[in-house]
């Protein structure tokens, strides 16, 4: 059981229903064997996505490691009492999630997330990774609806929300729309981000990153037109 190894369970206490329950970790020893132009990483013998969703097997709630164990707001606890303490949700724990698992967990967290009217770029965030296992499973319909969901949130993260998030500023979301819209094909949009972020002096000074991802993509999608 190669999967087993690579991860190990411990018990949180969920905010919501108070209860003990199991979560699988990963270790953080993973070997990358190939980055993808939209920030998708794959390792070897293991996709950590699956686990990146914490579930609580007894109320059924759903979010990432960070909603878990910092404090959340009253309000949102009201809410999420409300609707998952009576309704007794189990969602049996697993060890080792299955593709269904992993999946109904990031749909739980989107759920969830609507629910307390929560950030657009953590719904963003999910439905990107949700593309991921797909992809990986090459499960291009269920990729490209769930990229076009991350897009879309993403899009209204960029107009409601104070950027950075975290170690996320809002050009290196403004790359991440761009790549998603390349992949599903959507070349005008695409190339409206990319145009924006490349022909910004500020972006090449200060992130000079997401500047340099920009120029690369940009060269892949005239690469791949002249192949056409
Ligand atoms: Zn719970």
């Amino acid at each position: 059981m190669a999967e087993i190894e690579k991860t190990f369970v411990v018990e949180k206490i969920c905010p919501v229903c108070e209860k003990e329950f199991r979560v699988v970790k990963t270790r953080s020893r993973l070997m990358v064997t190939k980055r993808d132009d939209d920030g998708c990483t794959h390792y070897e013998d293991f996709n950590p996505y699956y686990y990146t969703v914490w579930v609580c097997e007894h109320c059924g709630f759903a979010a990432d490691e960070a909603t878990f164990t910092n404090k959340m707001p009253d309000k949102h606890l009201t809410i999420l009492r409300a609707v998952l303490l009576t309704k007794n949700i189990k969602i049996p724990f697993a060890e080792e999630r299955t593709l269904e698992n992993a999946a109904t967990a990031f749909r739980l967290a989107i759920k969830f997330q609507e629910l307390i009217r929560g950030k657009a770029s953590k719904r963003a965030k999910y439905a990107h990774q949700m593309a991921w296992i797909y992809r990986e499973a090459g499960d291009k319909t269920q990729e490209d609806e769930c990229l076009t969901k991350a897009a879309e949130f993403y899009e209204d993260a960029l107009m409601r929300e104070s950027f950075p998030i975290g170690e996320l500023t809002d050009n290196a979301v403004m790359y991440l729309i761009a790549a998603i819209y390349n992949r599903l094909g959507n070349r005008k949009k695409a190339t409206s981000y990319l145009s924006k972020l490349i022909s910004d002096q500020g972006v090449r000074e200060r992130e000079p990153r997401v500047h340099d991802k920009a120029r690369d993509l940009w060269g892949d999608m005239r690469a791949a037109s002249r192949r056409r």
